[in-house]
């Protein structure tokens, strides 16, 4: 049976240690301090800024929530991101996605500063995480690379199959596994025979937002198994993969609820903290 990769159990050590840094900053005179746009009412945006907010709290960093309605004009949010851009007392913002339809969010990202780019979303920040030279990361993949180190699993020369090619996590992860020398490839929902190729991996990471999408015959023995996932299927939060089948295969596996969400909101407090530092001279 696989042994479970505790995010919950990483986040929280790494929530220690940052919370020491907050505080010395504090001692400075510098609070970490972060906005949250979100527009509309998809309750599940709605309950991820919240979860960011608590977080935010333990941390010591102050989150602001800009909360929109759902009818507000794309250049009312561009003329919000100008102004939390221009303010000097504001460290990071970022858009909680999906946005409504009137609105344009790329051109929403596109307009962020990339030096307050807490998401890492912006056309700039992108690039500079393909040609390996980046300041901060999407969280998700972030926290994914950094849950596999932790449990010192190796990625150089390893085969890994990212299922989901999003911007926000399929698309970062991929890049990362390149940047550790893994040999990657990106599956999506054009891709044929996704069994054959999962079955290959020695490491499977699914970020589909399919529920039961990665079961137990597209896994080989002793793979590595992280589900980004996060589905509600009768009432119950479940990941994309089949947790209870694929764990009797696996060598390692996330559990959701558990493994790389919390991982997300850890990494998206140490952006805010690297951006403050570097903000202030401190890098
Ligand atoms: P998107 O909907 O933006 O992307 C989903 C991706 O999965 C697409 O690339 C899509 O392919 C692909 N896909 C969907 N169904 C299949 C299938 N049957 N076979 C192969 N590929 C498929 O989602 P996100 O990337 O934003 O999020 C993915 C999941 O991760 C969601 O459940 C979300 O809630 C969760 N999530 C969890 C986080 C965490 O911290 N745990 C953080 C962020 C997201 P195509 O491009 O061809 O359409």
């Amino acid at each position: 049976m696989g042994k479970i990769l505790d995010g919950k159990a990483f986040a929280n050590e790494l929530g220690q240690n940052l919370k020491e840094k907050v505080k010395k900053l504090k001692e400075e005179g510098i609070t970490p301090h972060f906005c949250v746009i979100n527009i509309g009412d998809d309750p599940a945006s709605k309950i991820y800024v919240r979860t960011k907010k608590r977080r935010a709290e333990k941390m010591g960093i102050i989150q602001d929530i800009y909360q929109m309605p759902a009818d507000t004009k794309q250049e009312e949010v561009l003329a919000l991101i100008d102004k939390l851009n221009a303010d000097p007392e504001i460290n990071g913002l970022m858009v909680q996605l999906p946005a409504p339809e009137q609105i344009d969010a790329d051109a929403l990202l596109k307009r962020i500063d990339p030096n307050k780019d807490v998401d890492a979303l912006t056309p700039a920040n992108i690039g500079q995480l393909w040609m390996e030279n980046h300041f901060v990361e999407p969280a998700t993949a972030e926290g994914i690379i950094a849950l596999l180190k932790h449990y010192q699993i190796t990625l150089a020369g390893k085969r890994v199959v990212v299922i989901g090619r999003s911007n926000i996590v399929g698309k970062p992860v991929a890049a990362l596994m390149l940047e550790e020398n893994a040999t990657v490839t990106v599956c999506h929902l054009y891709t044929k025979n996704l069994a054959e190729i999962t079955r290959q991996a020695d490491i499977v990471v699914s970020a589909t937002g399919q529920a039961f999408l990665v079961n137990a015959d597209m896994v080989k023995d002793g793979a590595v198994v992280v589900d980004v996932g996060m589905n509600h299927v009768n009432g119950k939060l479940v990941g994309d993969v089949d947790f209870d089948n694929v764990k009797e295969k696996a060598s390692y596996i996330t559990p959701v609820p558990g493994g790389v969400g919390p991982l997300t909101v850890q990494f998206l407090m140490e952006a805010v903290v690297k951006l403050t530092r570097r903000q202030n001279g401190r890098e």
